[in-house]
């Protein structure tokens, strides 16, 4: 019986209810009078139901599609205004115990090489992140409980912190690691993890257990309930996302914002971030053997759609998406990207040899960090390595509070600038220092407070004399 405020997965991701939800919208996809109703309530920027956003999903009315698309970028410009914020994954091992289908590091995988980072080897991978220039890391970690236990996940965010390297500095990790226990999770949250991230995969009971033959993550109860243990350990920004193409992407799309909803019903806080990843190549692994792939233009409704349902959660996408995808997607409601990203174990400080590489999924953008913010800036946008939410305590409810409140922005473009001031300082080549410069200089005159564009002017001053990490 669906019920989102049930602790019990089956029913707050109810099966039933998603069919329903998908012959609802099968019924209405050309109700024009319906859609309209639904585009309006989305207009107030106050979110959609699964099943309302799952009838502009389904929405075969290509005007109607195209005020949803508007309706996607303008939620995305009043909410995260030019800002894209930047990061990149750290893989300290993937050794795992998990038979995962789609993954290469699954344990009957026997010919990927198996790594795991010593401490020493993840300060030498963090250098190499903060010479490019990251703030912000999402670290990734097989399950195996004797090569990864969490004392080490522990022991290596404790590293990370602890690295000063030049003007280099990782503000905010968070962690995409197996589903475990509230002891566990209280724990992650005394080491300063910013989100925990924890990928559904998919929603569908049946596929889910098809999917995960072995291993602790084959209980689809137990992974499903992972956010909930999250937040009760203290964790209060979590990430959703599920893997499309493993399912038919409308059942997964209602799945995701049920689970946004009982997030919400339960702790008064939906989720921090979603991701939107697709099956993609990798060893041992063709998308062609999962028959639920995806088309770019579906990708894009779906990002559309997830914008204008949940306009307060941030949405994310990797480097397994090209250049062209994520492009299009940034417009449509994508807040945060990882650029220079390296999906091995040891990928940064170090080159793998193809023959030998220990990567999760082939990257489909190779650009180098500095070409993505480049880039970004190019189309328009300002490259935000900012963390400061995290640092000062804005987290889950205060955070969304202040989203809720439209105060965010009093913070975020302030943040963005100063960060990005820093990163031009610091690492950026001359042609991205000389559009950064006209960038911030641009979007300077965008700080509706005066007083703290003032302020930010005078931070700039102080960055370019060598002072650091200034925040709102
Ligand atoms: S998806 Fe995660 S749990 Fe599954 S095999 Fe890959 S690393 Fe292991
Ligand atoms: S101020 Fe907070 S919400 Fe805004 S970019 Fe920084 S961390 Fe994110």
């Amino acid at each position: 019986m669906y019920n989102p405020k049930s602790k019990k997965a089956e029913e707050f991701i109810d099966h039933q209810e998603i069919l329903d939800t998908l012959a609802y919208a099968d019924a209405h996809k050309d109700d024009a009078a319906l859609i309209d109703q639904i585009i309006a309530k989305a207009r107030l920027k106050k979110g959609l139901s699964h099943r309302e956003a799952s009838v502009l999903l389904a929405c075969t009315l290509d005007e109607k599609n195209h005020e949803v698309y508007e309706l996607a970028r303008e939620i995305k410009r009043d909410f995260y205004g030019d800002r894209i914020v930047m990061f990149a994954p750290l893989y300290l091992s993937n050794y795992c115990v998990n038979g995962c289908l789609y993954c290469p590091y699954h344990a009957k995988n026997h010919h990927i090489p198996r790594k795991k980072l010593t401490q020493d080897e993840i300060r030498a991978e963090v250098i190499a992140l903060q010479d490019m220039g990251h703030k912000r890391l999402a670290l990734e970690a097989g399950e195996d409980p004797v090569h990864n236990p969490l004392e080490y996940i522990l022991e290596s965010i404790h590293t990370i912190y602890s690295i000063q390297h030049k003007n280099g500095s990782i503000r905010r990790v968070n962690v995409n690691i197996a589903a475990t226990t509230v002891e566990n999770y209280r724990k992650l949250k005394e080491a300063g993890i910013g989100t925990y991230i924890l990928f559904q995969e998919t929603y569908h009971k049946e596929s889910y257990e098809h999917l995960h033959p072995t291993g602790p993550k084959s209980n689809y109860a137990y992974h499903t309930e992972a956010h909930d243990r999250a937040m009760e350990g203290g964790i209060d920004d979590v990430g959703l996302g599920v893997l499309f193409g493993l399912e038919l992407y409308r059942y997964e799309f209602a799945g995701l914002l049920m689970h946004a909803e009982h997030l919400e019903a339960v702790f008064g806080v939906g989720p921090h971030t979603i991701s939107v990843p697709r099956v993609c190549p990798a060893d041992d692994i063709d998308p062609g053997e999962f028959d639920n792939g995806i088309s770019d233009e579906i990708f894009e409704k779906i990002v559309a759609c997830i914008r204008v349902a949940v306009p307060y959660t941030g949405m994310i996408i990797s480097t397994r998406e090209s250049q062209k995808v994520r492009e299009k997607v940034l417009e449509l409601g994508i807040s945060q990207i990882s650029g220079g990203s390296r999906t091995s174990v040891g990928g940064y400080a170090e080159e793998e040899p193809e023959e030998e590489s220990s990567a999760q999924f082939d990257v489909s953008d190779h650009r180098s960090l500095d070409e993505v913010v480049k880039w970004l800036m190019d189309l328009g946008y300002v490259p935000s390595f900012c963390t400061a939410c995290y640092r000062e305590g804005r987290t889950g409810d205060r955070f969304m509070q202040l989203c809720k409140a439209e105060q965010i922005h009093n913070c975020c473009l302030p943040n963005a600038l100063m960060t990005l001031k820093e990163y031009l300082e610091d690492y950026a080549s001359p042609a991205t220092k000389a559009t950064g410069e006209r960038i911030i200089a641009e979007q300077l005159q965008n700080i509706p407070n005066l007083r703290a564009r003032a302020v930010v002017e005078q931070h700039l001053a102080e960055i370019e004399q060598g002072q650091r990490d200034f925040r709102f």
